[in-house]
């Protein structure tokens, strides 16, 4: 027998290694959680950063104390089970991609909150997105850019207003390891840009099977502000916007070559990367000495696009002198002239005064693009016409794939016990099939109520445990004696979290307060609510709708039934969608692309109450949630919020608050459970990471490698 002492420890290290732990948190969080509680909360639930503080004597000794060698030792089998199988869907389905793989490009990347690489939805549905083609064994790869600063650490002062802390990653704390070229060395690679070159090291994290590439342009070479090009996430200038871009796009498609893999597709999520088109095309002109129409055209067979900006604003465009400054010398390895590259990225490209548009650029490369749900879809063809003139909308070659989330990140382990025992232990490979989810109907009401109740007084002691921490920060007094009185788990609980841009409306249930008083005060039917979101530093507007919200979580009124969880992370988000009642979303119509956090609160037994946008307006059957108004949508904003607003009050008034106080003999609310049940049947096996990742293998992975391996 090896030497079980060294044994322990670095079985533990190779399990936090692989951030396959962060969707079993049973087998490893909670063993890390046992080993020593304390530490586990103070170095923010990382594991890496864990192992690095314990001896190796250390663990042993505790793990006798509390006998978990067995359960670690399982927790190791089972990953090595997991990695080395070969049973997998993707095994099975992916053949023509094998030898050639998925090359999944995106800004951010949201995992864990302990690598704060991803700012918001984007970024969560991108590691989402890895996360389940892990599980089904897709041959992919993604790749990335690593923020040293990440995006911010959100603080309120005194006066409710968001303070942003920029805090530096230690890269030692993180499952990072450096990639080797060829000859052994790490991998720098080098984008040539008219004044000086742009260099990044490559770093790879393991996700389960899949490795996922990151790019670091903080090393010797660059000048002191390329240093910082990939610290902030979304923080800089235009000039820092295409550098990044350049980076993730160029020098993310050259880490494939240097390592000698060759995609079979290009999956660019969002346009940030659409500059792998280009670099793509290069290689293959030099490969098969082809020229650039023919390149381009063989290249955009296996490119897959996902735009998710509904917004014309929203996406990346860049002046003609930016891009010749940072493009001129790749243009000219291209062959072509600076107005032929413009025209690219332009809708007109006779139009010499109209800038060059990452989404475009993308839209006219690839031959399979999409939005994020059904109404997006719409959206974006609308809005995309003026790239085919000459045909009608339905014509327009943007489908649509609707986001999904990966349930085993997001479920709490409580409910992960009551579907194990209830569903059959293979649920979790089988959740695409609906009859997995008929068998809800066998749990006991009142178990499913319990179990809920128990997360909801989880999620409780997590906002009371931070809002003490803030008033302590903030030496509010008053506060800190009142801690206890916050919240209760009796109450009809509202969740309400989103990044503060005005189109998501986080203050439309403050509209009119006095009717949203006499709610949260009704002594026998009271609701209370949960708010969490950052506003983008730069977002004064956002900023100022945040803090009439936290400004109110303040007063001596509303300080127990309105509250203002700081820093919304993946850490926040996983205890509000695991705890609340209802998860409130009111969206301007039809500007919420997709939005997945209301996805997340299903299996956890929480109910959607939403605006009829994105999945909602194709997931809402009458029963299953709940929805603000009819759909309806106005010029004049004014009028819509208003309108928005009434129906929300109403919908609380008339649906929501009688169906949740109306309670059985045993203090189970039983039409509330039913619909839950409801929820979980009619969404659970839809709204999933797997059944989306399985959408685009199916309708764009396979035909884009298909078309490629026939066409000459
Ligand atoms: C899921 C999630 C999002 C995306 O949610 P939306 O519904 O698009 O607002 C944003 N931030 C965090 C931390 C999340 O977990």
């Amino acid at each position: 027998m090896t030497d079980m002492k060294s044994n322990l420890h670095s079985r533990l290290r190779t399990l936090a290694d692989n951030l396959w732990w962060t969707w079993h948190p049973e087998l490893i969080s909670n063993r890390l959680s046992d080993l020593d509680p304390r530490l586990w909360r103070q170095v923010d639930h990382n594991p890496v950063a864990f192992m690095n503080q314990v001896t190796p004597a250390q663990v042993e000794e505790r793990a006798s104390e509390l006998v978990l060698h067995s359960r670690i030792n399982y927790a190791f089998r089972r990953l090595n089970e997991y990695v080395e199988d070969h049973n997998t869907w993707g095994a099975i389905h992916c053949g023509n991609l094998n030898n050639r793989p998925v090359a999944y490009f995106s800004a951010e990347f949201g995992l864990h909150e302990s690598i704060p690489i991803y700012s918001g939805g984007l970024g969560i549905l991108a590691g989402d997105h890895l996360k389940s083609a892990s599980d089904l064994g897709i041959p992919l790869i993604g790749i990335g850019l690593l923020y040293h600063q990440g995006y911010f650490c959100q603080r309120l002062n005194k006066d409710g207003w968001q303070e942003e802390d920029y805090i530096n990653l230690d890269v030692n704390m993180l499952p990072l390891r450096p990639v080797m070229d060829s000859k052994g060395v790490p991998m720098v690679v080098r984008v040539d840009t008219r004044s000086n070159p742009l260099l990044a090291r490559v770093w790879e994290i393991q996700v389960g099977r899949i490795r996922l590439m990151l790019l670091d342009s903080n090393i010797e070479g660059n000048s002191q502000k390329d240093r910082e090009l990939t610290s902030r996430l979304y923080g800089g200038d235009h000039e820092q916007r295409i550098r990044q871009e350049l980076l993730l796009g160029i020098g993310g498609a050259r880490i494939l070559q240097g390592l000698n893999i060759f995609p079979g597709v290009l999956h660019l999520n969002e346009g940030h990367s659409s500059f792998a088109i280009l670099e793509e095309v290069r290689r293959i002109m030099e490969y098969d000495q082809i020229p650039f129409k023919r390149a381009l055209r063989r290249v955009s067979l296996y490119t897959v696009f996902t735009t998710h900006t509904p917004v014309a604003a929203g996406h990346d465009r860049f002046s003609p002198d930016l891009i010749e400054e940072h493009l001129g010398v790749f243009r000219e390895n291209l062959g072509l002239s600076h107005r032929d590259f413009m025209a690219l990225g332009r809708v007109n490209p006779a139009d010499s005064a109209e800038t060059f548009c990452m989404t475009v650029l993308a839209l006219k490369s690839s031959r399979r693009a999409n939005g994020v749900s059904a109404i997006h879809g719409d959206v974006s063809r609308l809005m995309w016409n003026c790239l085919w003139p000459d045909r009608i909308e339905s014509e327009i070659p943007i489908g649509h794939i609707t986001n999904g989330v990966h349930i085993l990140s997001w479920l709490a382990p409580q409910m992960y016990q009551l579907f194990q025992t209830r569903l059959g232990q293979d649920w979790p490979s089988r959740m695409i099939h609906p009859d997995v989810w008929e068998k809800v109907a066998d749990i006991d009401d009142a178990e499913l109520w319990e179990t809920h109740q128990t997360l909801k007084m989880r999620l409780i002691g997590f906002v009371r445990r931070r809002l003490q921490k803030q008033a302590e920060r903030l030496g509010q007094r008053d506060m800190l004696k009142h801690i206890e009185h916050i919240l209760d788990p009796e109450v009809l609980t509202i969740g309400c979290a989103r990044r503060f841009a005005t189109y998501k409306r986080g203050d439309l249930i403050v509209a009119d307060l006095e009717r949203l008083t006499r709610l949260l005060k009704d002594p026998r039917r009271p609701i209370q609510i949960i708010f969490a979101g950052k506003a983008h530093p730069r977002d004064n507007e956002g900023k100022h709708l945040l803090q009439r919200i936290a400004q109110l979580s303040y007063t001596k009124k509303f300080r127990s039934s309105i509250v203002f969880v700081e820093n919304y992370d993946y850490n926040v988000a996983r205890h509000l969608v695991q705890g609340v009642d209802v998860w409130l979303n009111t969206p301007r119509r039809p500007l919420e692309a997709c939005g997945t956090s209301g996805q997340k609160v299903v299996l956890n037994g929480g109910l959607n109450l939403s605006v009829l946008d994105g999945w909602w307006n194709e997931a809402y059957d009458g029963k299953n949630g709940f929805a603000i108004g009819h759909g309806g949508m106005h010029n004049d904003l004014a009028v819509q919020n208003q309108r928005d607003s009434e129906y929300l009050y109403e919908t609380l008034e008339r649906e929501v608050i009688p169906l949740y106080y109306q309670r059985d003999v045993h203090g189970v609310p039983s039409q509330w459970v039913k619909r839950m049940k409801h929820a979980m049947q009619t969404l659970g096996w839809r709204f999933n990471a797997d059944r989306m990742v399985k959408d685009y293998v199916e309708r764009f992975y396979l035909p884009a490698a298909n078309a490629t391996s026939t066409e000459t």
